[in-house]
């Protein structure tokens, strides 16, 4: 009798638990942390897979195109424009001339016409050099171009897509001094006049604002709806001083202040009502520039350090020679190559047309810290020297700085990471 009630509390027990308590009777079903699927057609094929950082002939072709513009064109204005705080008008029109403001839009637009990946190929490789001449190119093709081809009506494509390859600079603004990471809670305004609207309001941190013709604001157009009144406007206007910045100082960055803009309603981007959401998924695929930007950065700075270690002698070896820092700098080789392939993933992802939303953010978040890491390390390879402004390595410990705030802080990151996961198991 005893036995028997053991038994069926044990079996009651047993009945009782939940779920995540029969930790070893987890159906395989479960483990979804790996999402590896087969590719269609190719099943049963024995076709060998490209490694992911093979690079197609026209994918080459862009990164040897850059790589000689960056090092024959930027390199020799680093140092005066980061001390300027302003960038040189040849880099803006070289990039212009190459193509490189438009490297997705097709020839109709005076465009290269080329693909996603070369993208964030080209940025990699100006981050190498300069990742605020970087940043440029990153926001004119993954935000600017993207905002008119994904939303444009034919008309704004056709006024404004040629210009942007030719030689207009856009400006995305969206933050504002009181709200940033919670950017939905915007203040600006936009209220209804007839066929117009009027724009009041300010927005802070405004990248390229003081180059730019034309600055996508993200306006309420009735905050009784909170975010669901956000609206995208397109809009020409003045804007206030620059910031001045610890790193990717050629890069400028203002308030743009709105006193009675008068918009007209044909400037509305897409639909009333969603530029939250066009927000947010343009910077999904922005985040995947900013990690492109970090990746180059930190490969640059890596690639300016290493050949000193090799030359440099103490106790009459090269210091790269003895072991405690061959160590770090493997470990170092190591999360530089893991955040390349990330970054690389999520841009093959968002050209398969698979979900990237994870991927994007955990490239960001990687390769930022990888670039923290990377050049705070390279400082202390370089010793005295890495310290000085005689070398390019203080520069970038100060440009990294930025891939953990901008188009998401690193905290936003995890929390986009977490909320896949929680909807994964
Ligand atoms: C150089 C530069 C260029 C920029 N360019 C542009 C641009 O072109 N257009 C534009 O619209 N904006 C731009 N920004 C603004 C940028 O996107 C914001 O600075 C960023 O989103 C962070 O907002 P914040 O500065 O208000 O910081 P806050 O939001 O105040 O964050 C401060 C800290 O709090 C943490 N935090 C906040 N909320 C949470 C949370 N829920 N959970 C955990 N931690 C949290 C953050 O991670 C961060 O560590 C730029 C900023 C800079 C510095």
């Amino acid at each position: 009798m005893e036995t028997n009630l053991l038994k069926c509390s044990a079996i009651n027990l047993k009945r009782n638990t939940p779920a995540y308590l029969a930790s070893w009777k987890a159906p395989p079903a479960v483990f979804k942390s790996s999402k590896s699927e087969a590719m269609a057609n190719l099943a049963n094929e024995r076709v060998v897979c490209a490694p992911l950082d093979m690079l197609s002939e026209e994918e080459m072709m862009m990164k040897e195109m850059v790589k000689k513009f960056a090092q024959e064109r930027i390199a020799p204005l680093v140092k005066t424009m980061d001390a300027n705080a302003k960038m040189d008008e040849s880099v803006q029109q070289g990039l212009f001339e190459q193509g490189l403001m438009g490297i997705e839009l097709g020839p109709e637009y005076g465009g290269t016409g080329s693909s996603f990946f070369s993208v964030i190929v080209v940025v990699e490789e100006l981050a190498k050099v300069d990742p605020a001449v970087a940043l440029l190119c990153e926001l004119q093709n993954t935000i600017t171009n993207k905002m008119f081809t994904t939303y444009g009506t034919e008309e704004q494509k056709r006024t404004y897509l040629p210009r942007l390859t030719k030689d207009l600079i856009g400006s995305f603004c969206l933050s504002e001094a009181g709200s940033g990471s919670d950017a939905f809670s915007l203040k600006t305004r936009a209220d209804k006049k007839g066929d117009y609207y009027i724009i009041n309001g300010s927005k802070m941190w405004i990248s390229f604002a003081e180059l730019a013709g034309v600055f996508f604001v993200m306006a309420n157009v009735n905050p009784s709806l909170g975010y669901k009144g956000i609206t995208c406007f397109i809009v020409g206007l003045q804007v206030g001083k620059q910031e001045a910045k610890l790193g990717i100082r050629a890069s400028s960055t203002c308030p743009v202040i709105f006193e009675n803009v008068k918009v007209p309603e044909t400037n509305i981007l897409g639909q009333l009502g969603q530029g939250y959401k066009y927000a947010i998924e343009l910077l999904n695929v922005g985040r995947i520039g900013i990690a492109a930007q970090m990746l180059g950065l930190a490969q640059g700075c890596f690639d300016h350090t290493v050949p000193y270690t090799k030359e440099r002698v103490q106790f009459g070896k090269s210091i790269f020679d003895f072991q405690g820092m061959q160590h770090q700098i493997a470990q170092v080789a190591t999360q530089l190559e893991a955040a390349r392939l990330l970054t690389y993933n999520a841009a093959r992802l968002v050209e398969a047309g698979k979900p990237f939303v994870k991927e994007s953010s955990m490239a960001k978040y990687y390769a930022a810290e990888v670039a923290a890491l990377t050049t705070s390390k390279c400082i202390e390879w370089m010793g005295g020297v890495g310290f000085t402004k005689d070398y390019p390595i203080e520069k970038y410990y100060r440009d990294c700085k930025i891939g953990a705030i901008y188009e998401g802080t690193s905290n936003i990151q995890l929390s986009t990471i977490a909320k896949c996961i929680a909807q994964e198991y």
